[in-house]
């Protein structure tokens, strides 16, 4: 078969939430409606609500056909990556062409702040599952939180949420990322309950800062202060677990070149990358030696755990 090079997919990377998750990258590096302060990918470089023909559909098919055809085990094919995938004016076409060639279920993690206008809210409607994001209910810990466009306005975001919630046919995973002293205070969570509860998702996962965050003041809060407010939150909501799965069968050919792909779009831990490809801790352990000679890649430590990045020369946009 001959090698296609890709520019639009990764992985596919462990998930904590969606198993092993085959990234779409749909929109350049850091193009983003917001400038979160716990940004695994740094700070955002194009900040903006207009939306563009990023990549088109004819590209991911490409892209997507070379990949299916090796047979990996992929559980979702998750439109997310460098930035906000909703900002792709082609993201309904996208979702539409990949289900037209797999029957893998397909999932768009976004951080929900364009849901408020009805033409993003159609183009999502032929995804199996919707993860948006929502951090904070006023604008004051919007603002602090997530650094949005100076157009968005929280109350608005919620309405879209609701309203999205009404017309989608599929699951709604809503996510909430904590960040230590921004938007863990009582009177916060208490809010973030009662708007939630108006949204109706399926499920509402708490999350905190695990990998290196855009600001290195962004600290993640502890197991059990997470466990504090699912206690606040009640029934429904749970704290996102590890993931773990069966280890994937190692039949990347390059595995060099797979490791730097998983690298490009987010900082990965050793046993991440060992059980993405599907090769023992010790081979991976290798590769990234190698890389890290070739300074290719580097590490960075975050909470005492090694993670492994893209050099920033390295770095480029998603097209
Ligand atoms: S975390 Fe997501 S929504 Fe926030 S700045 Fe990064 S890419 Fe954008």
């Amino acid at each position: 078969m001959r090698e296609v090079k890709l520019n639009y997919i990764f992985g596919p990377v462990p998930s904590r939430r969606l198993g092993f998750s085959l990234g779409v990258d749909i929109v350049p590096f850091k193009t983003c409606t917001l400038d979160c302060v716990y940004c695994q990918l740094g700070r955002t470089t194009r900040k903006t609500v207009k939306r563009g023909e990023f990549v088109t559909p004819k590209d991911i098919l490409h892209e997507l056909s070379y990949v299916l055809d090796q047979r990996q085990s992929i559980d979702h094919i998750t439109l997310s990556g460098s930035g906000e995938p909703t900002l792709n004016s082609n993201i309904g076409e996208i979702i539409k062409a990949v289900k037209g060639i797999t029957n893998t279920p397909v999932a768009v993690i976004t951080n929900g702040t364009l849901l408020y206008q009805k033409g993003v809210r159609n183009a999502l409607c032929n995804a199996d599952l919707v993860i948006p994001s929502l951090d904070a209910v006023t604008q004051e810990v919007f603002d602090r939180i997530n650094r949005p466009h100076s157009s968005l306005e929280v109350g608005r975001i919620i309405d879209g949420l609701k309203s999205f919630s009404r017309e989608f046919g599929g699951e709604i995973w809503l996510e909430i990322m904590f960040v230590k002293g921004q938007n863990d205070h009582l009177d916060e969570v208490e809010k973030i309950k009662t708007i939630v509860s108006e949204i109706y998702p399926k499920k509402i996962q708490l999350n905190t800062v695990i990998r290196p965050p855009a600001e290195s003041s962004a600290e993640g809060l502890s197991v059990e202060e997470l466990q504090a407010i699912e206690t606040i939150l009640g029934e429904k909501y749970s704290v996102i677990g590890q993931f773990q799965k069966k280890e994937q069968d190692a039949n990347e050919t390059d595995i060099k070149s797979a490791i730097v792909n998983l690298v490009r779009r987010r900082s990965i831990t050793l046993p991440d990358i060992s059980s993405s490809l599907g090769i023992h801790v010790n081979e991976a352990i290798k590769y990234l030696k190698d890389l890290q000679k070739q300074r290719i890649i580097r590490i960075i430590v975050h909470d005492g755990q090694d993670y492994y990045m893209q050099m920033d020369e390295f770095r480029e946009g998603s097209h």
